[in-house]
């Protein structure tokens, strides 16, 4: 990767579809060098050759961000790291009735616990001015029925503030964004209906697009937005803002 070496690298995760996707394409365009990580190898490579056929500039590796050594071993192969995008994540629907702890370990593992050890790895890194850019989710906020996964979300959510405090001195910036209900493969959990039921409810009309969680994730990893850190953009078409009428 990387024929130039002056170009800044952006490491994004999850990226083999999505919005982990949709950020590296955004990135790439934006002129960043951009590796994209996922756990399935076949599918990110596949995703990565895509992004190469017009012409940006993006290789790929597969990985499980849960093997810690293999996170390190990742980011300090890599010849410069300017901007991470903490994106990989998993979602199921489980009532709390039914939830059991593994059930919340099983996110924590997987939706958490990477996004440390990845943003320190490439804190390590990074120069001046890097970006650290975490896609936790508006059910942080609360949501039915997913209390195992918004927990983990909320965890995000602190890491972020924390850590956008731990490396400011170095002029590390650390953000989050938000997203409510964004059209992608993690929508699988919901049926037909319950989806369409789902974009009514959004203030906007509609279910959100990878592009919308992209655009934001340009915009924070830009070097002019250099004076923002430690903030959680919600980004859900309005849906948590407040009530649609009624006192
Ligand atoms: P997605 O399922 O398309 O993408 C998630 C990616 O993470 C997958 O490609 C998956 O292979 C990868 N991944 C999962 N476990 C991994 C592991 N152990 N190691 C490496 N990669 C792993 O879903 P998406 O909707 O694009 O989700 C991206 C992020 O956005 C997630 O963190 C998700 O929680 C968050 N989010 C999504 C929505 C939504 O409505 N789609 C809403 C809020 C937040």
């Amino acid at each position: 990767m990387n024929s130039n070496p002056g170009k800044p690298v952006a490491v994004v995760t999850g990226a083999a579809g999505g919005i982990g996707l949709a950020a590296a394409e955004r990135l790439a365009a934006d002129g960043f060098s951009v590796r994209m990580l996922d756990l399935s190898a076949g599918r990110v490579e596949a995703a990565a050759g895509q992004l190469r056929d017009r012409g940006l500039d993006v290789t790929a590796g597969g990985i499980d961000l849960r093997d810690e050594a293999a996170v390190k071993a990742e980011i300090d192969g890599l010849p410069r790291v300017d901007v991470l995008v903490n994106n990989a994540g998993i979602f199921d629907v489980i009532e709390f009735d039914r939830l059991e702890a593994g059930d919340l370990r099983r996110m924590m593992e997987v939706n958490y616990v990477p996004v440390f050890t990845l943003s320190q790895a490439a804190s390590r890194r990074m120069k001046a001015d890097g970006r650290i850019i975490n896609i936790a989710s508006r059910s942080w906020l609360g949501a039915r029925s997913i209390a195992h996964y918004a927990a983990s979300k909320a965890a995000v959510v602190g890491l972020t503030r924390a850590m956008a405090l731990d490396l400011a001195p170095k002029r590390i910036l650390v953000n989050a964004i938000a997203p409510g209900v964004i059209e992608t493969a993690i929508l699988d959990a919901w049926d037909e209906e319950a989806r369409a039921a789902l974009a009514e409810r959004q203030p906007i009309g509609r279910l959100g697009r990878p592009e919308d969680i992209a655009a934001a994730v340009g915009f924070l990893a830009d070097p002019r937005t250099g004076f923002i850190t430690g903030q959680t953009l919600i980004i859900d078409g309005g849906a948590s803002v407040g009530t649609l009428g009624g006192a």
